[in-house]
């Protein structure tokens, strides 16, 4: 058989596509696994924080220093993010971000290990 005369070569086989939503989860999963916060930056979460704490950027900040070692350029960030005093330890664990988060993190815990490694 001619593989091209086959019918739909060169085309993606249904079975591998994939929903957006999908694809999304798959990259959680991965990102779970390597201890990468996956926080998709939707922002949702920082609009009724009654600390005003800017989650997803001290999320990001983490994510830096987990995923690619970037210890000082990591903390550089937290530094800057937190200047105004509003940091990571500022959480008073009402729990409102983590009833609206779409992707269900542990904020609160999150954040108290955020807290832990740039607040020493
Ligand atoms: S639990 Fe902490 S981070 Fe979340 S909304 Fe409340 S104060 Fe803000
Ligand atoms: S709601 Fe969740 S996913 Fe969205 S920015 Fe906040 S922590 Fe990240």
């Amino acid at each position: 058989m001619h593989i091209a005369k086959q019918k739909g070569c060169g085309k993606i086989p249904p079975k591998a596509r994939f929903t957006q939503q999908e694809i999304i989860h798959k990259a959680q999963k991965i990102m779970g696994a390597s201890g990468i916060i996956p926080c998709t930056a939707c922002r949702y979460c920082t609009k009724g924080c009654p600390q005003q704490i800017p989650i997803p950027d001290i999320f990001a900040s983490m994510n830096k220093r987990i995923g690619s070692g970037q210890l000082d350029e990591s903390q550089a960030d937290y530094d800057k993010l937190t200047a105004s005093g509003i940091s990571a330890s500022s959480c008073i664990e009402c729990g409102q971000c983590e009833n609206v988060c779409p992707q269900h993190i542990s904020i609160i815990d999150n954040l108290k290990e955020c807290s832990r490694t740039f607040e020493k």
